[in-house]
């Protein structure tokens, strides 16, 4: 199901087939939101490596158990080629994410509610 002009719900589903949060296409719409957006402002195609994750899954990846990707509310965006993960890291800031953690593939945005760096 398309949720967004470049992305579909099947990119937001949880990695280990469960199929949980209707496939993809319950994660929080405001994610979405920031996705597509910096999708726009990179002006290439984004690869999700993992957005919402079962509890199960979760806790299998190591992922904290308060994690936003259970949620829904996250979403690990791979630095596309031409592109460095600080330069992603700043589109992720303009695209209006919430929380946003740099790592060296790429950034992991989500929608908390409030602003968090790391
Ligand atoms: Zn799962
Ligand atoms: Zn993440």
């Amino acid at each position: 199901m398309k949720l967004s002009e470049h992305f579909d719900s099947s990119e937001f589903a949880c990695k280990c087939g469960c199929g949980g949060m209707n496939n993809g296409a319950g994660v929080n719409h405001r994610l979405v939101q920031v996705v597509e957006t910096m999708r726009q402002l990179c002006g290439c195609p984004l690869e999700l490596s993992c957005a919402y994750r079962c509890p199960d899954h979760n806790t299998e990846v190591g992922g904290v158990w308060n994690s936003q990707h259970v949620y829904g509310e996250a979403a690990d965006v791979q630095t596309p080629p031409g592109y460095t993960p600080l330069e992603l890291f700043k589109i992720a800031e303009k695209a209006g994410a919430d929380g946003i953690g740099i790592y060296e593939w790429g950034v992991h945005v989500d929608v908390r509610g409030y602003a968090a760096r790391w």
